[in-house]
Parts: C-alpha cells; structure tokens; sequence
C-alpha cells in the first residue's frame, strides 16, 4: 500500500517536506484546486490565476518526473470544492496506507488538518515545513520568557545561526543593520530597471479564462498578468533582481515613485510564498554579490534582513499568538472600509495610485502598503478586521500568517505593541519626504488647518490627540506628543475639526 501524499497550492517546492522520501513506484501525490480556498476571501483575479497555473505546471513537472498526480481541477464535475472532501475522495480512490502532508501556513486550515484522521479513519502525518529557517516549535523556544519580542534580536540570532553575512561570531565590517541607510529619497532622473516579468503561456491563458468566468466579479484586472508561475521563470525573475536592482535595492528601498509601481524591490514575495524560491537559496545567492563586490552591503544586508528576519519573524509572530490574535484591536477602531481601498476615486494622490497599482498588478511594494493604505486606515481608525480583509483580497502574495501581523500588527498596531514598539503613524510630510505623489495632488501637504489642507496632517494629530492616554507612556511616541502639547489650542482645534469634516464626509461616501 503506498502514501498519498498531499501537496497545498502554497507548497510547490521538490523539496516540500511531504515529498521527503516518495516512492515514486507506490506513491500518489494528491493536489486539487478547491473553490473554497479562492473564495473564503474573494481574492484579486491574479491572485487565483497564479495559484491554480503554478499548481498546475508543479503537477506537470512532477509527472516529468514519474511520479502519480491525481489532479483536481476546479472544473471537474465531482470536485466537492473542500480539501478535505478531496483528501476523503482521494482516499476512497487509491486505498492508501497513510496520508502525508506539509503542515499547513494558516491556522484555520492546520486547525482543520489536526482531525482529518478522525474523520478518514487513516493515520494522517502532517510534517513541519521545513521550507522556513526556524521551525514553530523553535520560535517558540526563542521567544519563551522574553518579555518584548522585537525582530532585531531574533534576526541577529538568525544571523549567528546560519552565519549569513557573518565574520565568525560578529557580523562583517562589526554592524548588524544597514537600515538607516534605507531611507533615501530617490532623486529625479534616476532610471528605474524594468523588473523581469512573464507572457502568459497556453496552461496561465486557459486558467485566466476560468477565472474570468468563475470569479468574475472579485477585484481586480486580470489582463496583464505576468507574474512567474513555474521555479524556472521565479528563478529568472530572482536572478534579474541580483543583477539589475539588488545595488541599488537598499538605498531606496523606502522611496515611491507615481509610474513606478516596482521600483528596486525584487518581486519575489509572490514566488516565495508559493514555493518555487527557496528562502535559503536566495540569501546566500545576495551575500554571494555582497562577497563578489558586485553589491554594497547595505544593500544586501536590507535585502537578508527582511527575508531571513522579517518573513521569519512574523511567521512566527502568527503562529505563537492565533487564534486570539486574529481579534485584537487595541486601539478600538471601529470605522467601516471606505469605497475608494476598492476604487481608488478620491483626491489623495497617493491612496489613488497605491490602489491603482494594487488593481494593475495584485502588488504594491511595502513602503505604499505600509505608509499609505496602512498609514491612513491606522490614522483614520478604521476597523482591523476590514483591513485585513482587505490586504488578504488585494495582494497575489497575500497568505493569512505574513498578511495578518504585517497588517494588524506592523500597520495599524492593533496588537498592541507585539509586532512593532510604535505605531507607523506619519504625516503628509513623510509622504513627500519619500515620493512624488504629492506634487500632483489635490491636497497642500505643506498645510493642515486650510481648505486644501493635506488630510494625512490633519489626520495624524488627530490620532496622537485621540491617543493621548493610551499611547502617552510609549517613550518612541515622546516627541509627536510633546509637539502636540506645545501646541497652541486653537491650531489642534482647527486640525481636530478637519479631520472630524473629513471622516464624517468620508462615511457618507462622499469624494474625499
Ligand atoms: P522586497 O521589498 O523586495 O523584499 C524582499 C522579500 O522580503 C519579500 O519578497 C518578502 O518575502 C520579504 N519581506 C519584506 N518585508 C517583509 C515583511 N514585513 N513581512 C514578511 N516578509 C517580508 N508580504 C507578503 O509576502 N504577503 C502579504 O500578504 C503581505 N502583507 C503585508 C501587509 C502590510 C500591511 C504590510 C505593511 C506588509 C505586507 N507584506 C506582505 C510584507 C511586504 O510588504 C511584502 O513582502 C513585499 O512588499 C513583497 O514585495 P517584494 O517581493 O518586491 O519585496
Ligand atoms: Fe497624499 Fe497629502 Fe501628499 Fe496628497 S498631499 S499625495 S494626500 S500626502
């Protein structure tokens, strides 16, 4: 009797724990495409092209290998769109002696996998993702007894584990983090490198029309699509980045540009979280161009820093707090979504081409998904569990154990200070800081108490404002605080009445 071994649309690595030791000869690797799973949230168009293509070309590339794929497609006429009707089916099909899978990325499908041998009555081996640098159970071990987690210190100890940029026992050149110098303005002129992006083939074009056809109404523009969707294009796509932006990767790592939707960032979340990089493979290929001298160490440190300390971090963040986690909202924002995260109709600049670029292309690079769309649902107090929704719809590399505390936690600091030890809360001057979206805005954002005052300021006093008791204490907060205190009366009035104007015209859906 040989194993049906079960691979996840988020698991498309050779090297997935699930398929360890497969006996091609006796062996079934199960993967089914389920509706459930594209509609729990109705996720952006390409979102679900991309999933179902690379599952399928994982499936064509596993059967060039010789091994069985029993393959549900969302279109065959027994698929009971859940995974576990699938799993139950494919059991009654090919008699396994046990069934093998890869623990699942999000709690409520894990939750679920926990009974599956109850209910099939088999014995049902869910094995760690080994994918990951720390496993669960040793993030927990890292965090057990500390009192404040913070990701500097879990990254430097994954630094000395793995000895990443590392000169024995001290980082090379003696300093950890080049983050300081990843704030940089990008002056006008400077060329920004076409990012590698791919032509659908015949599979991608067949599954862009299923999906027109079956999830035609989620959000989204599904023409355009050209996200890579086998190892081979991710890997091309990553080599790309090495090449052409890695060097300059750090020193504007930060900066927005109107047109320039992928600036220097790699475009590779998307690939990773599927499965077709490899987390280890793409570091030491960075701290490889760092020894070549081909890229700058600040770079490449910028670079290693988010994969291997704040993908791992927030992995594991997810994992040590859910399900409670999914509930906090420490900051009691209550206010609904307003229509333009889907529309991008309103007059901030910024929230227009950050939404118009999330539609184009299922992305949006971290510093727009963090300092605009986050900023102002943080600012403007809106309820976390719509916001989350919302990052979960929007983004192709939206998975629930990096989109939650990255959105949650980082962006709109409902959890209390788990994530970050401070809300990103940043005025209209940090926007222009960093971009250039507020030359062709509607807004002033040189002003806050005037007609054509930029609500970002206005916005983000009234929040230290609202805030004042609950966020008085927290010593990175020290500084907006005393400004407001200095301030004359009658100023933090006309700011508070605006922003009051502002979110009242707001919720009646008016064009702000
Ligand atoms: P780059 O900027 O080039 O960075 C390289 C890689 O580092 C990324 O591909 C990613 O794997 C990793 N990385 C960087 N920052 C983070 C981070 N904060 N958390 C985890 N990994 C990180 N990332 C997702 O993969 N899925 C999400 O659903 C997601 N939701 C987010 C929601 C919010 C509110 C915020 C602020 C961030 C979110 N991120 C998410 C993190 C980050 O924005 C994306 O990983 C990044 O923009 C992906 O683009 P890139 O591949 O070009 O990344
Ligand atoms: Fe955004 Fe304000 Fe700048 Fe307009 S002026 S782009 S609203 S920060």
């Amino acid at each position: 009797m040989g194993v049906l071994r079960l691979v996840l649309g988020d698991q498309l690595s050779f090297g997935i724990a699930a398929l360890a030791d497969l006996d091609a000869r006796h062996d079934v690797v199960l993967l089914a495409e389920v509706r459930d799973e594209c509609t729990y949230v109705k996720h952006h168009k390409q979102k679900i092209v991309l999933v179902l293509s690379a599952m399928r070309h994982f499936a064509a590339a596993l059967r060039q290998r010789g091994v069985r794929v029993d393959y549900i497609a969302l279109d065959d006429k027994a698929n009971t769109h859940s995974l576990r009707g699938e799993v139950a089916r494919a059991v009654e099909r090919h008699r396994p002696g046990c069934v093998v899978a890869t623990e699942a990325g999000e709690w409520r499908l894990a939750e679920d996998m926990r009974h599956w041998h109850e209910a099939l009555g088999l014995d049902v081996e869910i094995r760690d993702d080994t994918r990951f640098f720390v496993t669960r159970r040793a993030f927990f071990r890292w965090a057990g007894g500390r009192r404040g987690l913070r990701m500097e210190y879990f990254y430097r100890d994954m630094r000395r584990q793995t000895g990443l940029l590392m000169d024995g026992a001290e980082p090379v050149t003696g300093r950890w983090n080049f983050d300081a110098e990843n704030r940089k303005r990008l002056p006008a002129g400077v060329a920004v490198p076409r990012a590698k992006r791919f032509a659908p083939d015949a599979v991608t074009r067949a599954v862009m029309q299923l999906v027109a056809r079956e999830f035609g109404d989620h959000f989204g523009d599904l023409e355009g699509f050209a996200w890579p969707v086998t190892a081979a294009e991710a890997q091309e796509a990553a080599d790309d980045f090495m090449v052409n932006r890695l060097p300059q990767f750090g020193d504007w790592q930060d900066a927005m540009k109107q047109g320039a939707w992928a600036l220097f960032h790699a475009l590779i979340s998307t690939s990773l979280n599927l499965g077709l990089l490899d987390a280890r493979a793409l570091c030491e290929a960075a701290a490889a161009e760092y020894a070549a001298g081909r890229a700058g160490l600040a770079a490449v440190e910028g670079f290693i820093r988010q994969i291997l300390g704040w993908r791992e971090f927030i992995r594991g963040i997810y994992w040590l707090n859910m399900p409670d986690y999914a509930a906090k909202n420490a900051l009691g924002a209550r206010r609904a979504l307003p229509w333009f995260y889907w529309s991008g109709e309103t007059n901030m600049n910024c929230l227009r081409q950050t939404v118009q670029d999330t539609r184009a292309h299922a992305y949006a690079h971290h510093i727009q998904r963090l300092m605009i769309t986050g900023n102002f649902a943080l600012l403007a107090g809106i309820d976390p569990d719509a916001v989350d929704d919302w990052y979960m719809v929007v983004y192709a590399d939206a998975y629930e154990w990096v989109e939650m505390p990255n959105t949650r936690g980082m962006a709109l600091f409902a959890d209390g200070g788990i994530v970050g030890s401070k809300p990103y809360a940043a005025s209209g001057a940090y926007i222009n800081r960093m971009s250039d979206y507020c030359k062709r805005c509607a807004y002033d954002v040189t002003d806050a108490v005037g007609e054509r005052a930029c609500p970002f300021n206005y916005l983000y006093w009234d929040f230290m404002a609202r805030h004042r008791k609950t966020l008085g204490a927290n010593s990175r907060l020290a500084m907006p605080m005393r400004s407001l205190d200095g301030m004359a009366a009658g100023k933090v009035d006309a700011m508070r009445g605006n922003a009051g104007r502002f979110l009242a015209r707001m919720e009646k859906g008016e064009i702000v």
